[in-house]
């Protein structure tokens, strides 16, 4: 009977500490949550389009640039278009014998004229060739 006695709270007490060592784990996991890192960075990405009215894209425009890249060239976005993520240099296509010199130009909002552009831009859906651009400011 003694024995049986021992035996149950020797597993009571094995069965205590495995529950406390798990808690532990929890209480540590949810410390350490990397939920928290992740609500924080939207947050920045956020902030950082806030800031931004639109972008566009820039070739090199020299005898080199590919016919792709010159066509993109001058190319205007918002920042949260999905067809930024496509275009997004270097074009891997890209035939110039120095490879893909193009970049994305990002233009604050604080710069003259960006506003208009921005505005021009929400109305047109998002994306606009160089020439609807040049066409929108004129008129
Ligand atoms: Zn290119």
């Amino acid at each position: 009977m003694m024995r049986f006695l021992v035996f149950l709270i020797a597993v009571y007490l094995i069965y205590y500490l495995i529950k406390n060592s798990i808690k532990g784990k929890t209480a540590r996991n949810t410390y350490q949550s990397p939920q928290g890192n992740k609500e924080k960075k939207p947050d920045v990405v956020n902030t950082h389009l806030k800031e931004i009215a639109y972008v566009y894209y820039s070739s090199a425009k020299d005898s080199d640039t590919c016919d792709v890249c010159k066509a993109l060239d001058g190319s205007h976005l918002l920042p949260n278009h999905k067809m930024l993520h496509d275009i997004k240099p270097p074009y891997i296509g890209c035939k110039s014998p120095e490879g893909c010199r193009c970049t994305l130009v990002y233009v604050t909002r604080d710069e003259e004229g960006s506003g208009e552009i921005e505005s021009l831009l929400k109305r047109r859906g998002g994306m606009c060739d160089r020439r609807t651009i040049e066409r929108g400011l004129v008129r």
